[in-house]
């Protein structure tokens, strides 16, 4: 076992499949998925999931798609999943964009040290920029409008953000829905925020699972046990 070669790291993969005009979802290997919005001078990644390896791969990916800068990626919430990235983001050169309830925890993990096995902020510090979210977020441009919103009132965690384009009616949300889940506890408090922020839903852009139509998602959820929405 000892003189074993230890196996091989399993390639990462990221795919890019377009799913509005500017908008791609980077997909691949594993259940991390990212979307890149393409605004007319920048363009701008949602979400720096897992780790270093992952997230450095979609970055690369983002920055093929479009000789434009990426200059921010939005970390929708602080589970390693989704925010496992947020130190080679930053090494990078992005600015980081999510909700404000994140801020103490984030620049903790930007200002530890990673001397073991130095990591790419270890080897490259660079000072981190944020733009905080508290209850609502626009960001637009004439190419694109990204609206960001605060999750409320949800009864798995309280520091999560979503995004919604208008033009496009497509929602990109992470751990608020997954078709492949056994259950949707929170899935009533998922519907009642987009019914909340009056927002029409064509297509659900997930940072887990598959892309499909809302009406899909709506049906999936209401079949499934849920906690009652407590609004
Ligand atoms: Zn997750």
């Amino acid at each position: 076992m000892k003189a074993a070669a230890p196996p091989p790291p399993a390639a990462i993969v990221v795919t890019a499949e377009p799913v509005g005009k500017g908008i791609w979802w980077l997909a691949g290997s594993g259940n991390h998925r990212s979307v890149v919005f393409e605004f007319s001078d920048h363009l701008v990644l949602f979400e720096a999931p897992l780790n270093e390896a992952r997230s450095k791969a979609v970055i690369d990916k983002a920055r093929s798609l479009s000789p434009k800068p990426l200059t921010q990626a939005i970390v929708s919430h602080h589970h390693f999943d989704h925010s496992g990235g947020l130190r080679v983001a930053v090494a990078e050169g992005l600015t980081i964009i999510t909700y404000r309830g994140n801020e103490a925890f984030f620049k903790d993990l930007l200002a530890r040290k990673h001397t073991i096995v130095p990591d790419a902020l270890e080897k490259n510090p660079k000072p981190a920029t944020f733009e905080f979210v508290d209850d609502e977020l626009t960001l637009m441009d004439k190419a694109m409008e990204v609206r960001l919103y605060h999750v409320l009132d949800n009864p798995r965690e309280g520091t999560n953000l979503f995004a919604y384009v208008p033009r496009d009616r497509v929602l990109v949300q992470a751990d608020l829905y997954d078709s492949t889940w056994q259950q949707h506890l929170w899935g009533a408090n998922t519907l009642w925020n987009i019914e909340h922020r009056k927002l029409r839903v064509d297509k659900d852009v997930p940072i887990h699972g598959e892309i499909e139509p809302f009406q899909q998602m709506v049906k999936t959820i209401k079949e499934k046990p849920s906690i009652p929405a407590a609004n």
